[in-house]
């Protein structure tokens, strides 16, 4: 099978793979999915405070498309939020510019480019248990 054209650029994975209301049964809880473009759009435009103009150059997709993009992130966001619904963050057209590593030990976050070598040691605390975020979303790199 070919593999599947991934054409949006963001700069590193997300730190987690979603968000589940409090203190309901995770039975009832249903769920809506953010692309990772998507959560990258949220994440540029009202994390960063960038303009569309320059998101839209960082992800390398035209101000339309970022725009559009953003107004469906923050869409599910804030239904999920509202109705209390599981934020799933998955799937997606997409691309890491950098790999990242977590410590397990101490939450330390380290973003390296894909040509440098591995974290295998934390320079925070030493320890050694330490894993690939990247690999969280659909084993991308
Ligand atoms: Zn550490």
């Amino acid at each position: 099978m070919p593999r599947r054209k991934r054409c949006r650029k963001l700069h590193s994975p997300p730190l987690y793979q979603g968000f589940k209301p409090k203190g309901v049964p995770a039975r009832l809880i249903k769920k809506v999915t953010l692309h990772l473009e998507e959560y990258e759009a949220v994440k540029l435009a009202d994390y960063d405070g960038l303009e569309h103009e320059e998101a839209s150059l960082k992800m390398e997709i035209s101000r339309s498309v970022f725009t559009r993009m953003l107004q469906d992130a923050r869409k599910k966001i804030a239904t999920a939020i509202v109705e209390g619904l599981e934020l799933v963050i998955s799937g997606g057209d997409y691309y890491f510019e950098k790999k990242s590593f977590r410590c397990k030990d101490c939450n330390s976050i380290y973003h390296f480019e894909h040509s440098e070598k591995n974290l295998i040691e934390c320079e925070k605390c030493g320890s050694t248990n330490i894993e690939l975020i990247n690999e969280m979303f659909d084993g991308s790199l």
